[in-house]
């Protein structure tokens, strides 16, 4: 079976920065015709769940509380592509919206809730190697 990355929180995980999950109910369908490898990079990176919010601007992440965590969210990123190189995975699903995980849009850094066209941190770096980067919402063209 073909081996997809996902996000972590999309299967169930609690990771996110609110202590819960984005668990996808495409989930058992994947589960059909694909291997799925969860991963967090935040979590991954050293941030704990809970934890305040992040929002990217540019090359840098910071929380809501203004600390820079742009470190945490680059080493997350580069795990990810470890794994995504050493397990040969080419199609990384990655949850809407995160300044880690955003295919398409992320929130503008303003933590006012506004979303704007961009990728988060790990999206971008999957996609520059060459790794096909979608979001939950476009899991149907995988089945
Ligand atoms: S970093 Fe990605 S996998 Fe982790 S909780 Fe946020 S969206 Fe989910």
């Amino acid at each position: 079976m073909e081996k997809i990355l996902i996000s972590a929180c999309l299967v169930g995980d609690n990771t996110k920065y609110n202590g819960k999950n984005n668990l996808s109910d495409k989930i058992p369908l994947l589960l059909e015709k694909y291997e799925l490898v969860p991963f967090c990079p935040e979590m991954e990176g050293g941030l704990k769940s809970p934890r305040k919010p992040s929002e990217r601007v540019k090359d840098r992440v910071k929380m809501s509380d203004g600390k820079d965590v742009t470190k945490n969210f680059e080493a997350g990123a580069e795990l990810a592509l470890n794994i995504c190189l050493y397990l040969g995975i080419k199609i990384a699903i990655l949850k809407e919206n995160s300044p880690s995980c955003g295919t398409h849009k992320i929130y503008d850094g303003t933590f006012s809730g506004k979303l704007v066209n961009g990728m988060g941190v790990t999206a971008e770096l999957l996609k520059r190697k060459g790794i096909t980067v979608l979001s939950e919402e476009e899991i149907d063209t995988l089945l």
